[in-house]
C-alpha cells in the first residue's frame, strides 16, 4: 500500500490540533479529559490514534492469560468512546514523525485475509503527544525472544492460556487413560519476579485448580503442574520493601509456586530455560516477564533523544528537550523521578497521574496561564495473589513508614483502580453500571474460561 492520504480535521479550523498516539491506560484517558475540557471549549480538536479499535487494560492481562477474566467483556471501543466525549479515533500504526512539517504517518490497515482496508495516512498536529506504551525487553538473552512469550497484549494473552489449557488437556487425558507409568509433570516457567510475573505465577496456580475442579478431574494440580517463578535477582519483588517482598515469597510458596532467586536466565529453549549456572530446568511454557523498553517506533521520531531503554527523554511538563511540540508519558516515557537520575516505573499509577496532569497543563497552555510542572505522587504499590488477596505497600500520607496490607482489603484496593480507569473513560454512572454487569456475568459463568 503506498498511497498516503492526508487527513485535516477542519471542524475547528483555528484550534490546536493534539494528536495523541496510543490509546492506552494513559492515552485513553488523556483523550477523554481533554476532549471534556479543550476540546468542549472549541480550543482544541483532539485525535486519537491507536492500531487497535479497541482499548484493553493492561493489568489486567495476567487475568485474561490464566483465564481468570474474558477479555471480551472488559474491551472499550475507541470509536464509541469517541462519539461519546467529542474526540477523532483514528486506527493505524504510527510509522513515523516529520517533525519539520508537524506531521505524522499511519500506516494502512488490511484485513485477515491480508485485504486493503485502509491506505496509509498523513495527519498534522500542533502538539504531538506520545503515549505508545513499551515492548518486551528481553535483554539480548539467547532464544528468548523466539521461544519466551511476553505479556503485552490480548492476543499474546490468549496464546499462552491456549497453550496452558491444551498442556493441562493432555496431560488429564494421559491420567483418564489409566497409564501406569507417573504422568509426565507440565513445567511453566516465569521469568521475572517482579509485580508482573508475581502476578501471573499466583493467578497460574489458582487457574489451574479450577481447571482440575470444571472439566480436568483427573489431573492433580500438585502433581502433574509445577509453575516456577524465576528471578535474577536476590529476592521476588525487587522494587517493593523487603518485608513485602519476604510476606509475598511466603504466600507464593503456600499456593504452590517454586520461587528461583539469584538465578539469571542465559538461554531459552523451546523446552528448557538454562541458569546462569549452567543448568537445563524443563519448561513446556515459558513467559518473559523481566522487563520492558520503549517501542522501535520510538525511533521513527525523527531524531528525538531517547534513554537507554529507548523512552522519550521528557523533562518536568513532559517535553521532550528537542522539541516542546512533542510530549510523551507512561511506559514509553523516560521520566525523572524525585530521585537523581532514577526515571519514574513504568506503572498504570504513572500513566494515569500523567494524563492527569496533560490535561490540566494544555488548558494551562491554551487559556494563557502559567503551565505547572508534573510531580508524581506516590499512591503505593498493590501486587495481586488472587484469591490469597493482595499485597499493598504505600504510606497514604499516614505516616513516614511503609503501609503493609494483606488479604481482602489490598484486593478491593486492587479492584478499585481498575473501576477508576472505567470512572475515568465513562463517567460514574456508565462505570457503575459497567461494573454491575460484569458482577452479574460472573454469576453466571464459571470462575475460570474453559474452552
Ligand atoms: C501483565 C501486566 C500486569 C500489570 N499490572 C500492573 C499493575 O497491577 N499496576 C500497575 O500500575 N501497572 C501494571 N502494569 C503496567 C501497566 O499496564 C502500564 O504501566 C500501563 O499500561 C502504561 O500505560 P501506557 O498508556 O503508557 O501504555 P499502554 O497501556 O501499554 O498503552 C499503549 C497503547 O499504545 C498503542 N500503540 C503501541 N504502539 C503503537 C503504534 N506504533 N501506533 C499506534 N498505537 C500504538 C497500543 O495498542 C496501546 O493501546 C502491568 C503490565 C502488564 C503487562
Amino acid at each position: 500500500m503506498n498511497t498516503s492520504k492526508r487527513i485535516i480535521h477542519t471542524q475547528y479550523p483555528d484550534s490546536h490540533r493534539i494528536l495523541i498516539i496510543g490509546g492506552g491506560a494513559g492515552g485513553l484517558e488523556l483523550a477523554t479529559r481533554l476532549a471534556n475540557t479543550v476540546g468542549r471549549r472549541r480550543l482544541s480538536e483532539i485525535t486519537l490514534v491507536d492500531r487497535y479499535p479497541t482499548h484493553f487494560w493492561k493489568p489486567l492481562l495476567h487475568e485474561a492469560a490464566s483465564g481468570h477474566r474474558d477479555p471480551a467483556s472488559h474491551h472499550i471501543e475507541y470509536a464509541a468512546l469517541a462519539k461519546r466525549n467529542g474526540f477523532h479515533f483514528v486506527q493505524g500504526e504510527l510509522e513515523g514523525v516529520d517533525r519539520a512539517k508537524c506531521l505524522a504517518t499511519i500506516g494502512g490497515i488490511a484485513d485477515r485475509d491480508g485485504n486493503d482496508v485502509l491506505p496509509r495516512r498523513v495527519l498534522h498536529y500542533d502538539s504531538l503527544v506520545l503515549a505508545v506504551g513499551s515492548v518486551t525487553n528481553f535483554f539480548n538473552v539467547p532464544g528468548a525472544e523466539r521461544y519466551a512469550l511476553p505479556l503485552e497484549n490480548v492476543e499474546q494473552a490468549e496464546k499462552f492460556r491456549r497453550k496452558l489449557l491444551a498442556a493441562c488437556t493432555k496431560a488429564n487425558h494421559f491420567r483418564e487413560a489409566g497409564a501406569t507409568l507417573p504422568a509426565p509433570t507440565i513445567n511453566i516457567s516465569v521469568i521475572g519476579a517482579g509485580a508482573t510475573g508475581v502476578e501471573l505465577s499466583a493467578a497460574l496456580r489458582n487457574a489451574i485448580n479450577l481447571l482440575s475442579a470444571y472439566r480436568l478431574e483427573s489431573l492433580d494440580p500438585e502433581r502433574d503442574v509445577r509453575v516456577r517463578l524465576i528471578e535474577g535477582g536476590g529476592r521476588i519483588l525487587p522494587a517493593l520493601d523487603e518485608r513485602v517482598s519476604m510476606r509475598t515469597h511466603a504466600r507464593l510458596t503456600r499456593l504452590g509456586v517454586d520461587i528461583l532467586t539469584s538465578t539469571p536466565v542465559s538461554e531459552v529453549c523451546a523446552d528448557s530455560v538454562v541458569t546462569g549456572n549452567g543448568e537445563r530446568l524443563a519448561s513446556d511454557i515459558t513467559v518473559w516477564a523481566a522487563g520492558v523498553a520503549g517501542p522501535p517506533v520510538l525511533q521513527a521520531v525523527d531524531g528525538i533523544a531517547l534513554s537507554r531503554l529507548g523512552q522519550v527523554l521528557v523533562g518536568e511538563t513532559l517535553q521532550t528537550p528537542d522539541d516542546p511540540r512533542i510530549f510523551a508519558f507512561g511506559d514509553c516515557a523516560a521520566c525523572p523521578s524525585s530521585i537523581q537520575g532514577v526515571f519514574l516505573p513504568p506503572r498504570a499509577q504513572v500513566a494515569h497521574q500523567q494524563a492527569v496532569y496533560l490535561s490540566r497543563s494544555f488548558f494551562e497552555r491554551l487559556t494563557g496561564k502559567t503551565v505547572t510542572q508534573f510531580t508524581f505522587r506516590d499512591a503505593g504499590t498493590v501486587v495481586s495473589l488472587g484469591p490469597a488477596g493482595a499485597v499493598y505497600q504505600g504510606d497514604l500520607g499516614l505516616s513516614s513508614r511503609s503501609l503493609i496490607v494483606g488479604g481482602q482489603s489490598a484486593k478491593a484496593l486492587y479492584a478499585f483502580v481498575y473501576r477508576r480507569h472505567l470512572f475515568a473513560l465513562a463517567g460514574l454512572a456508565r462505570a457503575a453500571t459497567e461494573t454491575v454487569s460484569q458482577w452479574l456475568r460472573s454469576r453466571i459463568r464459571p470462575a475460570i474460561k474453559l474452552h
